[in-house]
């Protein structure tokens, strides 16, 4: 009968969300088990983060803009949606990145993994570290390991592996295009866990990650993959397609909820609107923030809302290619706050994506917003503009008028995972399984931001949440 069928409901209808629901409705169909599935998401579109604008030709990312390729959950899904053929890799004549030191774009030397120079010479030759930040760099081969059993900042382990020179001047600005974060505060073990099996299994981090492209070159059997892809018409067309796939799931949008009530054998979750609706289990795909409200009668969720969420702004620029006064050969560069500018990165779109521009076109992105600059997303459009055009006409001398800029806010955004919490994350789950058995959550807050990430962790919570039905 219809009231032995349990309902699912998954809070959150961006990547995450739309995962979980795929994939358990993919996975309850495999077992022939029927399920109620509800999504509902507080916005008026589904994709969380995810946001493409078409617009005069161009495929503009105002979120997320691509993928690491080498995280196969995402061309997992694309398969599994048919949309394979959609996979587009970024412009390999566009290769080279950049970084601002002393106000001028350097090339960032080969080899270099996540920061690490896993090749000896091209580091030694570049003009980026001072003599003395290659010493501090290279004495991680001498070092052997320090490993720590606590976790420690991702920061501080890569200061005292490879100096804090390095740090500042490559790693703060390379990864801060995934925290936008102070990686003195960030968590190794929820990051990077792997640097630290370097440490462990090789004694300095140089050698693992050099074992570690060893590997992956042979996997890829001598051909150089692209790093990065994305979809041609944009990341949304993974929602959309998500969206079509899921016809028989009732999705709400504009649709928040509210709270969430342990009841005898069930769950009620308050809409906004007033609706009341009633569910076996629930999927809370949510930022922490979210999520701590809707938990904190039951639990001890306090780890939730002390997650910081890391504000940040993009900034578009369009031109005419006749009237682009600046050259630049690469896919973008990256600026080290201690440059002082605004911009965080500058992607040179267009050059690194072949389909976001028409050919007579030229597109920009540039970041703004860090965990110490917090104040440049709050200026008005004018000004945060203004700031963006002085900074590109600082850095490459651009001085040209765009064609159209497109602006995107993306307030309380970054999850910044601090140090411990990895078991912090296991003792709020364990918590959770006991005081509010068939509540679930996971997400972007959990274990890792990454769409492909995401992906992982919707599929991971679909089959956990499937093995809890079972019992
Ligand atoms: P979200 O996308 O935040 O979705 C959560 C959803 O829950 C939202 O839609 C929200 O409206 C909804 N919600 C919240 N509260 C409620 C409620 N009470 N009731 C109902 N619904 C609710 N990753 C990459 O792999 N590549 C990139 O290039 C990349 N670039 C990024 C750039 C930026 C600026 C940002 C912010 C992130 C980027 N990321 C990138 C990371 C990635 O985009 C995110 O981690 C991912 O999209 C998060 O997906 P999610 O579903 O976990 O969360």
């Amino acid at each position: 009968s219809a009231e032995s069928i349990d309902t699912i409901v998954v809070i959150g209808g961006g990547i995450s969300g739309l995962s979980s629901a795929f994939y358990l409705r993919k996975k309850a169909k495999e077992q022939g088990k029927e399920l109620r599935i509800e999504l509902i998401e507080a916005q008026s579109k589904l994709g969380g983060k995810i946001n493409t604008l078409h617009k005069k030709g161009f495929v503009i990312e105002k979120g997320p803009d691509s993928f690491l390729s080498r995280k196969l959950p995402i061309i997992e899904l694309a398969h599994e949606l048919g949309i394979e053929h959609e996979l587009v890799p970024t412009n390999t004549k566009a290769a080279k990145t950049y970084i601002m030191k002393n106000g001028k774009l350097h090339e960032m030397p080969k080899g270099l993994v996540l920061g690490i120079p896993t090749s000896i010479l091209p580091f030694l030759a570049s003009d980026l570290v001072s003599g003395q930040g290659k010493l501090a760099a290279l004495a991680d081969l001498l070092k052997g390991s320090e490993a720590r059993e606590q976790d420690e900042s991702l920061g501080g382990f890569l200061a005292r592996r490879i100096g804090d020179e390095i740090v500042t001047s490559i790693a703060e600005p390379l990864l801060a295009g995934i925290y936008a974060g102070d990686l003195y505060k960030l968590s190794l073990q929820a990051t990077f866990p792997q640097f630290a099996e370097y440490e462990r299994k090789h004694g300095s981090i140089i050698l693992g990650s050099r074992h570690n492209r060893a590997i992956m070159a042979e996997k890829n059997k001598g051909k150089q993959p692209a790093t990065f892809m994305t979809f041609r018409q944009g990341l949304t067309s993974m929602v959309e397609s998500l969206q079509s796939a899921l016809t028989d799931i009732t999705v709400r949008t504009e649709t928040k909820v509210e709270a969430l009530e342990k009841h005898n054998g069930h769950y009620e979750l308050s809409l906004s609107g007033g609706e009341k609706l009633n569910a076996q289990a629930v999927i809370i795909t949510t930022p922490a923030f979210a999520a701590h409200q809707l938990l904190q009668p039951y639990i001890e969720s306090t780890m939730l809302a002390e997650i910081d969420y890391v504000s940040v702004a993009n900034v578009v620029l369009a031109f005419d290619k006749t009237s682009f006064d600046a050259e630049f050969d690469g896919s973008g560069f990256l600026v080290p706050r201690s440059e002082g500018l605004h911009i965080t990165a500058c992607t040179w779109t267009s050059n690194k994506w072949l389909h976001s521009a028409p050919d007579d076109k030229v597109l920009l992105r540039c970041y703004v917003g860090h965990s110490e600059d917090q104040e440049t997303v709050k200026l008005d459009d004018e000004a945060i503009v203004a700031a963006v055009r002085n900074d590109l006409k600082q850095v490459i001398g651009l001085q040209a008028t765009p064609l159209f800029t497109e602006i995107t806010r993306l307030n309380h955004s970054m999850p910044q995972y601090p140090v411990g919490h990895v078991q912090a994350v296991r003792n709020l789950r364990t918590e959770m399984s006991e005081k509010l058995p068939g509540v679930f959550i996971t997400g972007a807050a959990f274990d890792g931001v990454g769409l492909p990430d995401c992906i992982r962790q919707g599929k991971e919570a679909a089959e956990i949440m499937l093995d809890y039905l079972e019992t």
